[in-house]
């Protein structure tokens, strides 16, 4: 049972280093009068959380990954065994399992069967899984859009915010991503449909940059990479404006992080800037699935994945994005059935 263990704690940038692939054991079978389930991995989804989870210090609440023990995090599997009743062998599912070709998890972990199968399965790590749940719950719940206003979206062409982009076109805003490369912004321009696209790491004057793109202000500010980004934008924000704060990327493997200085913008303009975690919203996934199954069907919403093939080459693809190496969703392929 190849995994992929984390060698010791993180501190700063993590780094391939920081992973192990090994040759663990694990018998292939439910313990009797457990309800656990035995899954045969295929996608394990690379998710900048993962980060937090290196770190020794449980500073955000969601516990620490343990040394030689393989990393845990959303995937997708196929059942080999089941314990518990709502799953049986055969059956497809996501949810959290672990760094390794076969794991034993508590039915708990897992999320939800996978019942729509017309759709490439590794998009339950992406569009149909966690961070399409994110970008939905995100920018419908605490953006509450309305046509014709005003959208700023950074990391724009990753997991979330490709979907963010798409789902404000489709809402009828004007919307505006920030991305790290060239050809991430030709894509935000020229496959996801945004009206306009920057390459962050050319600009030198961010603030003077979104006066540009925005001359009469943003009015939902879609937060995923924190720092110079959100300071820059919070004196271009219009009054009423809202900022959902899905992540800080640029902040998680800084020692130090770094401050913001705009915040009295915060009250003289009555911005809500408002924190949020996916996981609360799982309870409108069945709504998302129905929302958004027709638009990939139809294709109005697309879906850009990088995927890499073999557990053995995670750790490389887990770290790539905190240096921005992925273009679109980072997936991992274990085995495809
Ligand atoms: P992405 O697919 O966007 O991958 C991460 C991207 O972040 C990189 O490709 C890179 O893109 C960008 N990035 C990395 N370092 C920096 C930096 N220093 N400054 C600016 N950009 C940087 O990731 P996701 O879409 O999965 O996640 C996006 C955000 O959403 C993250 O902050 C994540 O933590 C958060 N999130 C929050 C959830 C919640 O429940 N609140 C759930 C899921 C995600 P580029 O080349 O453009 O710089």
């Amino acid at each position: 049972n190849k995994q992929v263990v984390l060698r010791d704690y993180v501190v700063g940038f993590p780094k391939e280093s920081d992973m192990n692939t090994v040759e663990g054991s694990i018998t292939l079978k439910v313990p009797e009068g457990s309800n656990d389930v035995l899954l045969k991995n295929l996608y394990l989804s690379c998710d900048p959380y993962m980060r937090m989870l290196m770190s020794k210090i449980d500073q955000e609440g969601f516990g620490s990954y343990t040394p030689d023990s393989p990393l845990s995090g959303y995937g997708v599997s196929k059942v080999v065994e089941s314990g518990h009743p709502d799953y049986k062998k055969g059956d497809l599912v996501w949810g959290i399992t672990k760094w390794e070709e076969f794991s034993l998890v508590p039915a708990a972990q897992i999320r939800t069967k996978i019942e729509n199968t017309d759709v490439p399965l590794s998009y339950y790590t992406g569009i149909l899984g966690m961070p399409g749940m994110t970008a939905y719950a995100g920018f419908f719940e605490l953006g509450s859009p309305k046509k014709g206003e005003n959208v700023f979206v950074s990391a724009a062409s990753g997991a979330v915010g490709q979907l963010v982009g798409q789902f404000a076109k489709l809402t009828g805003c004007y919307v505006v991503g920030s991305a790290g490369s060239k050809e991430k912004v030709d894509l935000l321009k020229n496959k996801f449909g945004f009206d306009e696209a920057f390459n962050y790491k050319e600009e030198s004057d961010l603030n003077g940059t979104l006066k540009r793109y925005f001359p009469e202000g943003i009015d939902i500010y879609f937060e995923n990479v924190g720092g110079k980004t959100l300071d820059a934008v919070l004196p271009n924000m219009r009054l009423h404006g809202r900022i959902p704060v899905c992540g800080m990327v640029s902040q998680y493997n800084l020692i130090e992080p770094e401050g913001v200085t705009n915040l009295t913008n915060l009250i003289f303009k009555q911005i809500r800037m408002e924190g949020f975690i996916v996981s609360k919203f799982y309870h409108l996934y069945s709504n998302f699935l129905e929302f958004v199954l027709p638009h990939i069907r139809e294709g109005k919403v697309v879906y850009v994945e990088d995927i890499v093939e073999g557990l053995e080459n995670g750790p490389a693809a887990l770290v790539g994005l905190y240096t921005g190496r992925n273009v679109g969703k980072q997936v991992v392929v274990v085995a495809r059935d």
